[in-house]
């Protein structure tokens, strides 16, 4: 049933990149991408099922008398919290995990973008899921979410969003025993640049991780920490490259910065651009697009400042195209202040040097990372390919989405040893 919802939601991806372009704003590609990243994702977990036998495993005997099986049980009702930014595949990961476990699921979607969720729902009640076997609750956070992590009846829960929340959730969710809680949180994502970089390839990868879906990416780049002799040269590529971006409407075919979601993340990036002209400068963007039909959306421009170390612009998540760039000394002074965050999602490092690659994975706190990657510095993971989750306060699970590690964690282990079996 879940492979053939999988295939539902890929024969379906236009319609519903459709609805995600008009909801939440994505542009063409990354809208097909996020549909096509639901469906890979539900595939995946299917097959770690099916490729472990359901973790069902026979154990040693201590006597001939007695047999033992190690087996893995659903936890019962798994409720599934999920974000705006990516409405498909951030609410189809955890139910279909949740489901091919065996559990129930409590799907509710971000207000923006709702539509996903409930398109979601559709498509495994159209592949035979029994009705009950998976709900989905609309409502605000603070309502219909806080309901749903107080209620005695939720077993499990994931959740993905931004950091005070899943830490407020991770909180308060156990009651009279522990109950697991996945909590996927936000980042503040690092790019390190070395001065034996390809800078050229650097510059692109920032770029796209930075400005892709407007920077409303747990995984977009918000930070670069470039050696000293290269800079100039890297803040001047990267902001030609960024003066080139389409802006428009996200329907239309050329477009590739969108709108940010809504009224408070324009004032989000009104304040960090006022902070980046206070502590630093501004190298490119920086105002609100108030023209022609742009003026009428959410739409603001693409930004690359420099600013002073001690600036907050460091260390909050803004979720809005702005990304800062600042002088190093060292690799390792860069991979440092890379680390320097509560934050530890996904990391970027450039260099042709495999001995300064070494000691960047040696080194650096993030749960999924990027050497050399031009088509995205610190986004784009996929299912079975970049498994995805955080470090520190990005994750609490220290498994990762779309890894072969992720589906065992709705699921609790029971020993079963029968004498006379
Ligand atoms: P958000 O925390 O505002 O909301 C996420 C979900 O939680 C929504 O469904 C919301 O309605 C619900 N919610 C809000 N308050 C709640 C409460 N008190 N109790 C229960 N539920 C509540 O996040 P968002 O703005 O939708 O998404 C952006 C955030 O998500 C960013 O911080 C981003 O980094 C993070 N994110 C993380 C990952 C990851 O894999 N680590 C992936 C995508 C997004």
């Amino acid at each position: 049933m879940l492979s053939g919802a999988a295939d539902l939601i890929s024969e379906r991806r236009n319609v519903l990149a459709a609805l995600m372009g008009i909801g939440v704003g994505k542009n063409r590609l990354e809208a097909l991408g996020d549909v096509e990243e639901s469906s890979d994702l539900i595939r995946y977990y299917c097959h770690q099922m099916e490729d472990h036998d359901g973790f069902s495993v026979p154990m040693n005997r201590l006597s001939p008398a007695e047999a033992t099986f190690d087996v893995m049980r659903p936890y019962g009702v798994w409720a599934v919290i999920s974000p705006f930014n990516f409405p498909m595949a951030l609410a189809a990961g955890p139910v279909g995990a949740a489901l091919i476990a065996g559990n129930t699921v409590v799907l509710k979607p971000s207000n923006q973008g709702a539509l996903l969720g409930l398109e979601l729902a559709r498509a495994l009640a159209d592949a035979g899921l029994p009705a009950g076997a998976c709900h989905v609750v609309t409502g605000s956070g603070p309502e219909a979410g806080a309901a749903l992590v107080a209620h005695p009846g939720v077993d499990g829960i994931t959740f993905t969003g931004s950091y005070e929340v899943g830490m407020g959730i991770q909180r308060r969710f156990a009651t009279r025993w522990p109950k697991p809680a996945i909590c996927e949180m936000g980042g503040k994502n690092p790019v390190v640049i070395s001065r034996h970089a390809d800078l050229d390839a650097a510059a692109e990868g920032v770029m796209r991780s930075a400005f892709g879906f407007g920077g409303q990416k747990c995984s977009a780049a918000s930070r670069v920490y470039v050696e000293r002799p290269v800079v100039d040269d890297f803040v001047d590529l990267l902001v030609s490259r960024t003066e080139e971006i389409a802006i428009g409407d996200p329907l239309d075919r050329g477009t590739y910065l969108v709108p940010v979601i809504d009224r408070a993340a324009v004032t989000r990036y009104q304040e960090a651009v006022a902070e980046a002209a206070v502590s630093g400068v501004v190298h490119t963007g920086g105002r609100v697009i108030t023209d022609g039909d742009l003026g009428r959306g959410n739409f603001v421009a693409p930004t690359v400042v420099t600013a002073d170390p001690s600036s907050w612009l460091w260390r909050r998540e803004l979720f809005v195209p702005l990304v800062a760039v600042a002088p190093v000394d060292s690799i390792h002074q860069g991979i440092d202040r890379a680390n320097d965050t509560e934050y530890g999602l996904t990391a970027g490092f450039f260099s042709e040097d495999p001995a300064e690659v070494d000691r960047f994975l040696e080194r650096i706190e993030a749960g999924v990372v990027y050497v050399n990657r031009r088509i995205g510095a610190t986004t784009g993971a996929w299912p079975a390919v970049q498994p995805f989750g955080g470090w520190k306060g990005s994750g609490t699970a220290g498994k990762a989405g779309g890894g072969p590690y992720y589906v065992t964690q709705y699921l609790g282990e029971q020993s079963r040893t029968i004498v006379g079996g």
